[in-house]
């Protein structure tokens, strides 16, 4: 109480606004905001200096040694804030400051000069005041953690910063043909500028998944750029079926957050190549759990062998790989981009579709991460075991498609 008492003193005796002396004792007592803290301990400091008569109660500086009375602003620096939101759609909001590194000067050498560990820096208050004041004059909810949209003034310039929080939208989708890639699929020698090798396109392929779903969201968002995060990827050969391949799909820099998701279905749809199912809104966390979950998948693959295999040994074979581990060393085809080991898989499922002559149709369940196009043809031995060898024929897998994503 006593040392209250004494900063308190000490602390009038410098040009001080009831903002400035409150924050010093920030600390103490809860419910207060600064100002009212500052107004407070005046009082507090007349009455205990009263004697025989009355002590008048000290005035707040209208020339605030500290912030200038930086405060006296809040109204205005709301109103920038509020104009420069304008054009944005959001629910949440954030406000951050940057101060004149002087204020933040004065501050820390008044700290230091009373020795008083109770304080709080001028840019708490200031975000939170002016976040209070920029809540009365729009529709929206404040949140520290994850706001849609984050403001940051510059008092010194009055000038404001806008940080939008990209959108993730969670869906499924299906690829219903071959030869398009998952992702965007940059030219290796010029990266997207466009370059003779590329006949200027800047990519290899003429479209994606990722554009085919992203392109309508960024219109619809009036966003930025967009990213597509797969559970997986399929490849391009390969189509994708059944219930579809689980995805986040990122718009940075989205100006409108409310998107009508069965209008987002529709126009993805207009290219008749791809279908998305099962759409919501999620929050970034989402890709992490999306990329993290191991799942089976279930694979339909059209096979040519070398010559035809009599039926009954055929269904042997199959019935013999069944809950059989695979082990798989990294294959030919990719060996140029991931390290060569072996690892080992389990086929939970496989059985025979179709067989007529040299051409058959397989349908197969295995764990996340299984090369299937190995486990057929063999790779050189590098699968084992694997169909071919089983079968003493050369098996060429003519189309592989993803018929279920298991999550
Ligand atoms: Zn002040
Ligand atoms: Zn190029």
């Amino acid at each position: 109480m006593m040392e209250l008492l004494d900063i308190t003193e000490n602390a009038l005796e410098k040009e001080l606004c009831d903002h400035c002396l409150g924050r010093l004792f920030a600390q103490l007592g809860h419910g207060l905001t600064n100002k009212e803290r500052g107004k407070a301990l005046r009082v507090f400091y007349s009455m205990a200096k009263t004697e025989d008569e009355p002590f008048e109660v000290p005035e707040a500086s209208d020339n605030c040694s500290v912030c200038y009375n930086i405060f006296k602003e809040l109204d205005h620096f709301a109103s920038l804030i509020v104009e420069e939101l304008e054009p944005f759609e959001f629910e949440t909001f954030l406000v951050g400051t940057r101060v004149d590194p002087e204020i933040e000067e004065n501050e820390e050498l008044l700290w230091s000069e009373l020795n008083v560990s109770t304080s709080k820096p001028i840019k708490s208050e200031l975000n939170r005041e002016i976040g209070k004041t920029v809540l009365g004059k729009i529709d929206a909810e404040p949140d520290l953690k994850r706001p849609d949209v984050k403001a940051i003034l510059d008092t010194r310039f009055d000038t404001v910063e806008i940080e939008l929080a990209p959108l993730f939208v969670y869906g499924r989708y299906r690829k219903l043909e071959r030869g398009i890639p998952q992702t965007r699929w940059l030219c290796k020698k010029c990266w997207g500028k466009g370059c003779e090798h590329c006949d200027g396109k800047g990519k290899m392929y003429g479209t994606s998944v990722e554009e085919i779903v992203g392109e309508p969201l960024k219109e619809m968002s009036f966003g930025e750029d967009f990213t597509l995060h797969g559970m997986g990827r399929e490849d391009i050969d390969a189509k994708m079926l059944g219930n579809g391949r689980p995805f986040v799909m990122e718009i940075k820099n989205p100006i409108k957050r409310s998107i009508d998701l069965d209008m987002f279905k529709e126009e993805v749809e207009v290219d008749d190549r791809v279908e998305v199912d099962s759409l919501c809104f999620v929050e970034r966390k989402k890709i992490e759990e999306i990329k993290e979950a191991a799942v089976d998948k279930t694979y339909r693959v059209k096979i040519i062998l070398s010559s035809n295999v009599e039926r009954g040994k055929y269904k042997k074979v199959l019935h013999s790989l069944k809950g059989t581990k695979i082990s798989q060393r990294t294959p030919q085809r990719v060996s140029h981009r991931r390290s060569d080991k072996v690892r080992t898989r389990e086929l939970k499922d496989i059985r025979l579709e179709r067989h007529e002559q040299e051409v058959s149709e397989l349908v197969l369940r295995c764990e996340s991460g299984t090369y299937v196009k190995e486990l057929i043809h063999g790779d050189d031995g590098r699968t084992k075991p694997n169909l071919a060898e089983l079968l003493g024929v050369d098996c060429d897998v003519e189309e592989l498609d993803v018929l279920k994503v298991h999550y």
